[in-house]
């Protein structure tokens, strides 16, 4: 059989025309996929089995054993999601909601800060088809799409010919790579390519802001005031500009505010946007979702009909300080990623993990609930990096539950 226009959620990108030859439910050849997306869809990974301190039981067990372990757990915590539809999400919230316990996903450590400014309306965005039909300004800032989104360039961002950009990256568009290191898309761009020391972010946004607000900028670091402002005034330049904000500039700036104010500075005469390089394909659904319902993008804790929000609630400070008795996690892997100091406080607390892979937490886990890939095996929707919602169609039958099913059982166990 032959599927057109299917949905990869191997990244953010969420790419929508994908093609995949099946024969039953084996995967015999995918087209458009990067080699990312195409080990997502084929499923690479090995599977999770279902299993109670370990031991494999069946799925009605474990859900059961789930929700005593929730249900008793004075403080419990729920974290992950990213890797999960708006419908499952959605239930994470009820059941958190219901529990009165702690809720965070990833983007309380690396692209909150930007998602947040968005959503509070602090700093203009653009959707990516935008970007393909009008950006002659790209600048990738402490991001690599050519490793992490593979497809970020040639579907939207550098080389397609759009609406008013038809002869595409070779006359009508300019990016520019700012990074610590040569990275591929620094190779691609390498006419544009600005490499500063590590934690420098802050100090050249604060210097362009002051070119371009007439003063004479200076740094630290190698850069000279002359070359400061040639930058300032390419970028002024632009009709229509994106700054792709990666985690190298995320995570090297305190606070959001000086990029904010550097893009104030830009629109004085120009059009920049920003947007964050989203990895999991449905964080900023996330952080939506939340952000509708509470006001919030992440770290909260409900309370009854209230909701208490800060650092105090964000999942390394709630693990590290023992706060929490039981966590549900679903389709993260936190001992795979966490600093070990932190990690390592979830073999103190029972721990359930949802996730179709095996991961090093399941490993540990006390429950683990193998669930069904969103995308291949369950359907659901999704929102892309720029905001935009994507549904997401499956093509294999798989009996595996979603992680909306198992969710909405564990709800309704409690
Ligand atoms: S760029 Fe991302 S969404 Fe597109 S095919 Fe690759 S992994 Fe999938």
């Amino acid at each position: 059989m032959e599927i057109k226009d299917f949905v990869c959620t191997g990244c953010a990108l969420l790419c929508d025309d994908i093609g995949i030859k099946t024969e039953g439910n084996t995967i015999e050849k995918t087209y458009n996929t990067c080699r990312k997306g195409a080990a997502r869809i084929r499923g690479d990974e090995e599977r999770m089995t279902c299993t109670i301190k370990g031991r494999e039981e069946n799925i009605d067990k474990a859900i059961t054993e789930a929700a005593r372990i929730l249900s008793e757990a004075n403080k419990p915590m729920i974290y992950g999601l990213g890797n999960s539809s708006l419908e499952a999400q959605k239930k994470a919230i009820e059941l958190a909601s219901k529990l009165s316990a702690y809720l965070d996903d990833t983007s309380s450590f690396c692209q909150g800060p930007v998602v947040e400014a968005i959503l509070e309306g602090k700093v203009p965005t653009c959707t990516l088809d935008e970007v393909r039909h009008l950006a002659d300004m790209i600048l990738f800032w402490g991001s690599d799409p050519a490793s992490s989104h593979p497809r970020h360039l040639s579907r939207f961002s550098y080389f397609p010919r759009g609406e008013k950009r038809q002869r595409g990256w070779e006359e009508n568009r300019t990016a520019i790579v700012i990074d610590v290191r040569k990275s591929d898309t620094s190779e691609i761009c390498n006419k544009n390519f600005y490499r500063i020391p590590p934690g420098s972010d802050g100090e050249l946004i604060d210097a362009l802001t002051a070119a371009l607000n007439g003063k004479i900028p200076k740094v630290s670091f190698g850069m000279s005031s002359k070359e400061i402002l040639e930058l300032a005034n390419l970028l002024k330049k632009a009709e229509f500009g994106t700054i792709f904000a990666g985690l190298g500039l995320v995570y090297s700036l305190p606070e959001i505010e000086p990029m904010i104010k550097l893009i104030e500075a830009l629109n004085k005469s120009s059009n920049f946007h920003l947007m964050p390089m989203v990895g999991q394909y449905n964080m900023r659904g996330f952080n939506h979702l939340l952000f509708e319902k509470t006001g919030y993008i992440n770290r909260v804790k409900f309370d009854g009909n209230k909701v208490d929000h800060g650092p105090h609630c964000s999942v390394m400070e709630v693990l590290n300080s023992g706060e929490t008795d039981a966590m549900l996690i679903i389709g993260s892997d936190p001992l795979g990623c966490f600093p070990k100091s932190i990690a390592e406080k979830l073999k103190n607390i029972p721990t359930i993990v949802i996730d179709p892979a095996r991961t090093f937490t399941s490993m540990i886990a006390d429950v683990s609930i193998p669930s069904a890939y969103t995308g291949t095996e369950a359907a659901g929707n999704a929102v892309r990096m720029d905001g935009e919602k994507v549904e997401i169609t499956p093509f294999i039958d798989s009996k595996k539950l979603s992680d909306e099913e198992i969710l909405k059982r564990i709800l309704e166990a409690i």
